[in-house]
């Protein structure tokens, strides 16, 4: 099981868009596919389709280990995709936690004990902060996606992101490694979005993914009707956009090459 955590600690940038309907492809085409909400919102886990009285055990109590990790497994209505939903105690976990022992590796623990075979990827949702439950989940990954907006301050934030991850892969998790940047809510209509996505491909180079999602209405959409815009409508150019990232995924999944480290070591 490849674990994936998506994070940027800049709330907004599509993060939670990107889990679900990356999370939705990948299910769509024959993996199975686990989603941890890791975000006290519980906007993956709405935008899934999860009513809270469904989230009974959640990714908290899988967490602090109050339940194991097979107990807060839920499914979506796509099939071969579950997710361990979140619930607002969560956010009480960045305390929590500094009490428990091994905090940091948590999520890693917990993770080491799913049953082998039983699903193909895991992907986290992060929550929008640099604190213990992305480091949780930076400790448990072995690739990262980060999701950029095309916009103005695009980039502002990222070193100190790249600085936790270096911090991370130095003292807990060497083998970690940076899977892409995605460039989200790309507006063609809009110099400005066009003028970033330059920028950040000039800057980054080869980490960011060829894929660029475009703002799309019907992935804005969607999450309000509990199903992800891949099923919403598999037509939308956000969905066709899911897709092809999810391919490019798949192909940098399976190649040997790196498309990370000094590329964005600035
Ligand atoms: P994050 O998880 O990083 O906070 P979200 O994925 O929740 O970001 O996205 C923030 C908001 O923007 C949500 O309302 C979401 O529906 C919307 N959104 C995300 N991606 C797109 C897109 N490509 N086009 C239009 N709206 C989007
Ligand atoms: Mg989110």
């Amino acid at each position: 099981m490849i674990r994936i955590a998506i994070a940027n600690q800049k709330g907004g940038v599509g993060k939670t868009t990107s889990a679900i309907n990356l999370s939705t492809a990948l299910a769509a085409i024959g993996w199975r596919v686990l989603v941890i909400d890791f975000d006290p919102q519980g906007n993956a886990s709405t935008g899934l389709g999860i009513k809270h009285e469904h989230r009974r055990v959640s990714a908290y109590q899988v967490l602090t280990g109050e339940a194991a990790l097979t107990e807060g497994v839920v499914k979506t209505a796509v099939p071969g995709l579950e997710i361990i939903p979140a619930t607002v105690d969560l956010s009480g976990a960045e305390i929590d936690l500094l009490s428990i022992g091994e905090r940091t590796h948590r999520l890693a623990h917990v993770l080491d004990t799913a049953p082998p075979d039983r699903w193909d990827a895991c992907l986290i949702d992060c929550p929008p902060s640099l604190g213990l439950l992305t480091v949780n989940a930076l400790v448990a990954a072995h690739k990262l996606m980060v999701p950029l907006q095309c916009e103005f301050f695009a980039l502002e934030g990222l070193s100190q992101l790249l600085t936790t991850i270096e911090r991370v892969r130095s003292r807990f998790n060497p083998s970690l490694s940076i899977l892409g940047v995605a460039l989200t809510m790309y507006d063609r209509r809009n110099r400005l979005s066009d003028q970033v996505a330059d920028d950040v491909r000039e800057v980054l180079g080869r980490v960011v993914f060829n894929t660029t999602i475009p703002r799309n209405v019907r992935l804005s959409e969607a999450p309000s009707h509990g199903i992800p815009a891949l099923i919403y409508d598999h037509r939308c150019a956000g969905s066709e956009a899911y897709m092809a990232l999810a391919r490019e995924v798949i192909d940098r999944l399976s190649s040997k090459k790196t498309f990370y480290q000094s590329q964005v070591s600035a």
